[in-house]
């Protein structure tokens, strides 16, 4: 009987709901803030808001049901044969889709269709294939936050991975956002409401594609989340994951788990454990140094394509690809691993054929991390099956490769070796060597393997041949010989006849349907026949999947071992991909110590150089350390190769610091625990982000972070701003740099203020280089040589003539520059060093009345400012500055 609506519901203002309606609301509400995907018939359905939304979305129509009445409720539909394609589309653009089924056979439902929510598919939960990439993995993380911390948990859905951090004290909304960063979520739970102000909490960043979701704060109860991480992972306690007593920790990676179950609603056997990581053990890079070093895509185009990882990744599996971008993401802090890693990589440069084996045995090997994944869900197929057992009989030869090993990893992973090849003979045992795509199709089960089984097909055979001896027997008897047997599904097996020969049909046979030539027929013999062809046709599709079923739960049992043997194959495909790599490009094996020391002899851009093919790219060598040569100050004109230069250090470090080998003849490095990089404004213009502000929150940030083991990269400083304006902050930075009390930080100070070169005879521990130049007449030719001693002057007007600026504007800029630099020379250029007590009278770039700014800018103790209170004092001073005559 018809019900009236509840008055809250939203577009149920129709007095009289059917009680189908009313079932799709009660759905509804279940749902959320999720799609409904509801299922009637051949067709999921939208409605109401949904439907607006959806058709938009989908680019579908928007129709609505009771169009005639006073209420038409929007709709739309999607047919069920292709809604993976639509669920895709609408999780891509960041929707949660929820898909409601029947639960029971419309044919034996007693009035309205039993229908439930089966699964939620969120942009972070998301396992189809298709909106998977291979060599990425797509993440769901969750944090959670306390007055005394911070965590962050994440998880890949699809591969098992799941790990979480936590920290105390501290900056935690800095450490939360580094490794969001780093993470890219493609969705991102956190508590509602948000227990403290942070604004990685509050604001979703655009960066990324990540949705927001919000998830009740119960499910980040420390109680409740301990007890659904101990279920899942079958413990009593969680020590053996490390993080036992750290509730933070637990309460994120908690709520992620119940997050993940409400959604998939499926046993995730794959999830087998929880990796509790400490953030101190790897290199700390910021969002802003990610982009600018382009690590894992080109901060032009936000594309992998010119970026770090492009040039590295030789790995030819999908785990390995995904494995590498970890490493890449998070270079380590810590010694011994990454002598490990080396370790094997120089192995594998040496044992160039090991090597080419080992690559092209890995390439056979499928990705077993999701494979595992689809058993786990039960979306296997049984192609993915055979893929799986494809790449187990690939281990043997993997396996020699290992034992052939010398050094500690190699022999560690000889020890944990694992066959697999129980799991390889009970797959090939049940399942043919080329089955269909899907177990629907049949001819799944090997035959032989289940008796049964093969009597019901043998019944299948057989009940063919009755057909085609029935055919040859009905075509004698009438003397019709183009009589024929045929198949449709709406009343099964007939009898063809021509309509020419129709006068010599049998009063036995019953006319069924009459075509345009021909008639169909059926008899009695020929439907008891069928009845039990179907049958025994039925009953061998369901045995079929109860086998492969059977086969699914065994393999399910093996989850941790697959798991293991994944993760060690995908270590040793990164390696050997370090290792190709390191030969292809002819790179050396850096020496890693904890000392301060960064020495490189001839060292290359490892993405500038491989775009050079005549032309040679410039190899330079570097030498820093905190106690004589902290600060190299390079000068030069534009275009003269700074830039490169100094992001090519940076690269270099951080390759060193995944264990690989890097561009260069030789190399020293003591690990840095951080690398900070600032790049010039107009180098990030493409982006909108060039702004003197966000130039000065960066620099800000650096000054107030910087330790003694810090890599720091300040590229053209200052040139946000007016000439003058810019000289006076890059002067002070290279002060604060080298008078920081307790850091004397390896520092690369690009420029194009050739005067701030005066600098260095000053202070001690800085040194002039410059990007060298030729003047071939008018013209000016780049070197790409980085050699000691400073830049004598700019060159800005040979490079806009390089440039093509027309001759006339040339010509007129070298008589202007020719007067400003008479006048400038009567108060003198500062030739030799100021002297920071008296400095203001020699520094007479800035005349006299603007001295009292100078002071004060010089006493400014960026230390103690936040860099809130430093863009304030900036924003005055410069207001000042520019009320000056
Ligand atoms: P700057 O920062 O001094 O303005 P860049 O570092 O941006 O100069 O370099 C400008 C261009 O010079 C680069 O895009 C590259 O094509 C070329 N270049 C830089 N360094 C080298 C080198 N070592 N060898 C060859 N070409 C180089
Ligand atoms: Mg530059």
């Amino acid at each position: 009987m018809p019900k009236t609506a509840a008055s809250d519901n939203p577009g149920a203002t129709i007095t009289q709901l059917t009680p189908m309606m009313e079932q799709y609301l009660r759905m509804k509400d279940k749902a959320g803030d999720a799609l409904l995907l509801f299922r009637m018939g051949d067709f999921y359905e939208l409605f109401q808001d949904d439907a607006v939304v959806a058709s938009k979305a989908l680019n579908i129509a928007l129709t609505s049901r009771n169009k005639h009445q006073d209420d038409p409720i929007p709709m739309c539909g999607v047919p069920v044969h292709s809604i993976e394609g639509y669920i895709e589309s609408l999780v891509e653009q960041g929707h949660k889709v929820a898909i409601c089924e029947q639960i029971e056979d419309p044919k034996q439902a007693q009035g309205l269709v039993k229908r439930d929510i089966i699964r939620v598919i969120t942009p972070g939960t998301i396992i189809s294939d298709n909106a998977l990439q291979p060599k990425e993995n797509n993440f769901l993380a969750s944090v959670a936050v306390a007055a005394q911390g911070a965590s962050f948990a994440y998880i890949d859905v699809s591969t098992g991975t799941f790990a979480v951090t936590a920290w105390m004290g501290g900056n935690r909304t800095q450490a939360l956002e580094r490794e969001f960063d780093r993470i890219q979520p493609r969705e991102l739970l956190v508590p509602e409401p948000p227990p403290v102000p942070i604004s990685l909490l509050q604001q979703p960043p655009g960066t990324f594609n990540t949705t927001f979701q919000a998830w009740e704060r119960d499910h980040f109860r420390r109680e409740r989340a301990y007890q659904l991480l101990t279920r899942q992972f079958g413990v009593r306690t969680l020590e053996g994951f490390g993080c036992e007593d750290n509730d933070l920790a637990i309460a994120a990676a908690g709520a992620l788990l119940a997050y993940v179950q409400s959604t998939q609603q499926a046993t995730l056997d794959h999830l087998q454990g929880l990796k509790f990581y400490s953030t101190s053990d790897f290199m700390v890079l910021d969002e802003t140094t990610r982009q600018h070093l382009e690590l894992v895509q080109s901060a032009w185009s936000q594309k992998r394509t010119g970026s770090l990882l492009d040039v590295m990744d030789m790995t030819v599996t999908a785990m390995g690809g995904r494995l590498l971008r970890q490493w890449l993401s998070q270079p380590l802090y810590v010694l011994q691993p990454l002598q490990e890693r080396q370790d094997a990589v120089a192995e594998l440069v040496e044992q160039s054929t090991t090597r080419a084996t080992l690559r092209q045995t890995l390439e056979t090997v499928a990705d077993l991390e999701r494979i595992v994944g689809r058993v786990s869900f039960g979306s296997v197929s049984p192609r993915d099956l055979v893929a799986l057992r494809h790449s187990i009989q690939a281990l043997p030869a993997v396996e020699a490769c290992v034992r052939n090993g010398q050094s500690a990893w190699f022999i560690e992973r000889a020890v944990q070796w694992d066959s697999l090849a129980d799991i390889e003979h009970r797959i090939a045992q049940t399942i043919v060597d080329e089955p269909p795509a899907s177990l629907r199709d049949g001819f799944v089960i090997r035959p032989g393997y289940d008796p049964e089984l093969d009597a019901l097909r043998d019944a299948d055979a057989l009940g063919k041949d009755w057909l085609s001896a029935f055919e040859t027997q009905e075509r004698e008897r009438t003397g019709i010989n183009s009589l024929r047997i045929g198949f449709n599904k709406v009343f099964g097996y007939y009898i063809e006849v021509r309509k020419t020969h129709a006068d010599n049909v049998p009063d036995t046979y019953i006319r069924k349907q009459t075509l345009v030539n021909a008639e169909r027929f059926i008899t009695p013999d020929l439907k008891e026949h069928e009845v039990r062809m179907l049958r025994s046709g039925e009953h061998a599709t369901r045995l079929e999947q109860e086998l492969y079923d059977a086969l699914r739960q065994e393999l399910l049992q093996h989850t941790a071992r697959l798991q293991d043997m994944a993760q060690l194959l995908s270590q040793l495909d990164v390696l050997a991909s370090l290792a190709e790599l390191a030969v292809t490009r002819q790179y050396c094996r850096p020496t890693l110590d904890l000392s301060d020391r960064l020495d490189i002899t001839d060292g290359r851009h490892p993405v500038l150089e491989t775009t050079y093919q005549d032309e040679r790219f410039v190899p330079n060598d570097t030498r820093l350390d905190c106690e004589t040569n902290q600060i190299l100050l390079l000068t030069g004109p534009n275009m003269a190769g700074k830039s490169t230069y100094m992001r090519q250090v940076a690269l270099i470090v951080i390759m060193a610091q995944m264990g690989s080998f890097v561009p260069a003849e030789a190399a020293h490095i003591g690990l840095a625990d951080r690398v900070f990089t600032r790049v010039g404004a107009q180098d990030l213009l493409a982006k909108g982000q060039s702004t003197f502000m966000v130039e000065m929150t960066e620099t800000a940030n650096i000054l107030h972070n910087l330790g003694s083991r810090s890599l720091v990269l300040l590229d053209e400083i200052g040139r946000g701003t007016s000439t003058y304006d810019g000289i006076s902050i890059a002067w002070a930075v290279v002060e604060h740099l080298h008078h920081h009390p307790t850091a004397h930080p390896r520092t690369l100070f690009a420029t194009h203020y050739h005067e701030l070169t005066v600098l260095a005879t000053s202070l001690e521990r800085v040194h002039n280089f410059n990007a060298a130049v030729r003047e071939w007449g008018e013209k000016v030719i780049f070197l790409r040589k980085i050699l000691a001693g400073r830049a004598d002057r700019s060159y800005g007007i040979q490079v806009a003539r390089l440039a093509g600026l027309p001759l006339t504007v040339i010509e007129r800029a070298r008589q202007l520059l020719a007067q400003f630099e008479s006048a400038d020379n009567a108060q003198a250029v500062p030739s030799s060093p100021p002297q920071p007590a008296s400095a203001q009278r020699q520094l007479s770039l800035f005349d006299h009345a603007s001295d009292h700014l100078l002071q004060e800018l010089r006493n400014l103790s960026i230390d103690d400012l936040s860099p809130r209170e430093a863009l304030k004092t900036l924003a005055e001073l410069q207001q000042r500055a520019k009320r000056l005559p």
